[in-house]
């Protein structure tokens, strides 16, 4: 049986994409942030993920922090035997224009969204460059793509991620390594609900389909692009944002 780990897997996109993999026939290792709310959602997303008669785990960790990485990869393996797709999905957002932006508000956007990734590729590599197979899928964003005002933080983020999905694709291609980017535009998620209505009703009005894209929508892509289906596709990034720019 395959093992996908996904990170920040409590709620929205990452608890989806937990939940489409499960479907898919992975096992599944949870990652949530280490508190008490974000362990209890995890484990009821285990449990929806069992219910496909699967194996599921959780593994508290900040994937901002390199040690708690190291510690949690090494688990994953020890536990599932394999992990052959990772997902970095964990995301936070601190939006304020630039002129009232705080150097804390930009380092830990940077720290959860960006380092993240290089912390969590690193581990988990080293595990799939063994198995001569794994597939990545990075979450950027159309922010990373475009930029957004209000987000110089988080919109350097997702377009670090880019590069790094580009970087670690031609590193480990020889390995037989795929990695991939999503970039979703605008997702109904606990992110995204606390926006105003005024925001909200802004934002749609430049994507084409004319409404909010559904985490299902994006677990989808997700699914296709760990699976057999995507053995030729590496170092791409796929927007899905319902036609927001084109
Ligand atoms: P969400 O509902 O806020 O979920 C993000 C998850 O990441 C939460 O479970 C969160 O836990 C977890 N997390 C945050 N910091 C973490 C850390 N240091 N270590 C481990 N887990 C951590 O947001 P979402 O909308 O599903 O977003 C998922 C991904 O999609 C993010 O990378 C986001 O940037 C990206 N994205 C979302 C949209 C959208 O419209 N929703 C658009 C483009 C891209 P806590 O709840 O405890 O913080």
């Amino acid at each position: 049986m395959a093992t996908a780990i996904i990170t920040g897997a409590s709620q929205g996109i990452g608890a989806c994409i937990a939940r489409r993999l499960a479907k898919d026939g992975f096992d599944v290792a949870i990652n949530h942030y280490p508190s008490d709310g974000d362990k209890e959602k995890a484990l009821a997303v285990a449990e929806e993920c069992r219910a496909f008669g699967v194996k599921a785990e959780c593994y508290a960790a900040d994937v901002s922090k390199f040690d708690q990485c190291e510690a949690m990869v090494k688990q994953v393996k020890e536990d599932f035997g394999t992990i052959d797709a990772l997902v970095n999905n964990a995301g936070i957002t601190k939006d304020k224009l630039l002129a009232r932006m705080t150097e804390d508000e930009y380092d830990v956007v940077i720290a959860v969204n960006q380092k993240s990734v290089f912390n969590m590729t690193k581990f988990v590599t080293s595990v799939m460059m063994k198995q001569k197979h794994g597939r990545i899928v990075n979450v950027a964003s159309v922010a990373g793509l475009y930029g957004n005002p209000g987000q110089m933080n988080y919109s350097a983020t997702k377009a670090a991620i880019i590069g790094m999905t580009k970087t670690t694709a031609k590193e480990f291609g020889k390995k037989n390594i795929t990695c991939n980017a999503v970039a979703p535009g605008f997702i109904h998620t606990p992110m995204t609900d606390v926006l105003s209505d005024e925001i909200k009703a802004k934002m749609l009005d430049a994507v084409a389909l004319k409404r909010y894209g559904e985490p299902e929508e994006i677990a989808s892509v997700v699914s296709f692009l760990v699976s057999d289906n995507a053995s030729y596709v590496t170092g791409q990034v796929i927007e899905i944002s319902g036609g927001l720019a084109m």
